[in-house]
């Protein structure tokens, strides 16, 4: 039996261990926290959204982001320092504007297709991660944003999804406990949302029971490959005597979140991850009135580009912005407040007594999209980079990659009987 080694044990790395295990596949998974999903996949907006699949490569989007970075408290924030990382990286953003349209259309496709695996997964696991089925609706102050999503909704209809405008008397009737004036939305009635981190420990367990050894706690320190081979040299966490870890492995999956890129380096390839940090704040909802008055249905206010969810009865999730800033998981006060006041604006009713802020970042490359497949070498293959959209397209991507996998090994047995 081929013997795979999958490094990250964030949504990508155990939907990609899941996905080989049920292929038939000895899969090892490395994992440097003592749990799974507990760098971005932790505590993420919730959604599973194909509504969500626009793109950032276009202009109008550029130019309101040079408008923002005027601003302290916008959703936008890069640090002006300089570096070779981020300069490669707005360079090779800009240069896919020209895709703008097809990586939106193919990224909607992708999340639709992702859903059936996800949900089926979750059923043949009974996996419980507060899965909320009630739509997501996005929602606009002004005309001018609101022709834009009309725009992205043609793109999306293009990738099969089916989003409705919607009047502000719909708005209110779709979520009722929504306040303030709106000029309109746009609704995706098979949009969902649930709890990443759940599902993540769900399906690991899951993926155990199916064969595969999860190794916690194992920092990948080094590795290499060649024609045949793959190999890793991982560290004990907080075993500073212990000796480090040392196997072989047919092939290798990098699934690292935003330590990809330097792990693909040592394999030979690029991957141009960038950390593109985002903050959320989960509001206990611990009385009954707080729980009257938080929304069910999932929102997206393009405005502030700040996502919603509700996760069970007592938790509302709300997460955004995005912040070049280098490997920096600080939380941050000023980036915080923001949501928390928009809460309290949209959710009078809501009590923000007890909030719990998180900070992760998304690993992102310049064209938005996530690389999936084979690298340079026949035994090293990836599935990263899912940048603000991993929970949504994890699924589809850990079965393509599953497929890409299983195409190597099929060519090279064909190969090795010709040559026989
Ligand atoms: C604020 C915010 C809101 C978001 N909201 C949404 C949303 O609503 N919907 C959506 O679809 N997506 C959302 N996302 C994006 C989504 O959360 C990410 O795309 C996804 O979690 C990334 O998963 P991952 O497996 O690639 O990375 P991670 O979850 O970070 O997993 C990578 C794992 O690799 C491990 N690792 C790295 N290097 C090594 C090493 N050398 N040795 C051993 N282990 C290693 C890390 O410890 C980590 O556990 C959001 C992200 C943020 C930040």
């Amino acid at each position: 039996m081929q013997r795979i080694a999958v490094i990250g044990g964030g949504i990508t790395g155990i939907t990609s261990a899941y996905a080989l295990a049920k292929r038939g596949y000895d899969v090892t998974v490395f994992e440097k926290h003592r749990y799974a999903a507990m760098e971005t996949s932790f505590a993420n907006g919730g959604q599973l959204s194909a509504s969500n699949a626009e793109v950032w490569n276009h202009w109008p989007t550029v130019i309101k982001g040079l408008r923002w970075m005027l601003r302290n408290d916008a959703p936008l924030l890069v640090n002006p320092r300089p570096s070779w990382h981020k300069l490669s990286w707005f360079g090779e953003f800009i240069a896919s504007i020209p895709r703008y349209a097809a990586n939106t259309t193919e990224t909607a496709r992708l999340a639709i297709a992702a859903r059936e695996h996800l949900f089926q997964w979750a059923k043949d696991e009974q996996i419980d991660f507060d899965l909320k089925q009630k739509g997501i609706l996005h929602i606009y102050r002004d005309k001018a944003g609101y022709d834009h999503a009309a725009k992205v909704s043609q793109l999306l209809s293009k990738g099969g999804l089916e989003r409705r405008a919607v009047t502000p008397d719909e708005m209110r009737a779709i979520e009722p406990t929504l306040a303030g004036s709106y000029y309109g939305g746009f609704y995706t009635e098979s949009d969902a949302t649930g709890d990443i981190h759940k599902f993540t420990h769900g399906l690991a367990q899951a993926a155990e029971r199916r064969g595969v050894t999860l190794k916690y706690g194992h920092s990948v320190q080094d590795i290499g490959a060649d024609e045949q081979h793959a190999w890793i040299t991982a560290t004990l966490e907080g075993e500073a005597n212990a000796e480090p870890v040392r196997e072989t492995f047919d092939s290798v999956v990098v699934c690292a979140g935003v330590g990809s890129r330097a792990l693909a380096a040592k394999l030979g390839d690029r991957v141009n991850i960038y950390p593109v940090k985002g903050y959320s704040i989960t509001v206990q909802l611990d009385d009954a009135a707080s729980q009257q008055a938080a929304p069910t249905v999932s929102l997206l206010d393009d405005e502030t580009k700040l996502v919603t969810s509700r996760l069970g009865d007592d938790r509302f999730r709300i997460a955004g912005t995005a912040e070049f800033n280098g490997y920096n998981r600080d939380i941050r006060d000023n980036r915080i407040r923001p949501l928390i006041r928009w809460v309290e604006e949209c959710f009078p009713g809501v009590s923000t007594r007890r909030v719990v802020p998180w900070a992760g970042l998304r690993p992102m490359l310049p064209n938005m999209l996530p690389k999936v497949g084979p690298g340079k070498l026949p035994t090293v293959f990836y599935n990263t980079g899912h940048g603000h959209l991993g929970w949504t397209l994890s699924a589809i991507t850990a079965d393509m990659l599953a497929d890409a996998v299983q195409d190597k090994n099929v060519h090279s047995q064909q190969a090795t009987k010709s040559i026989i």
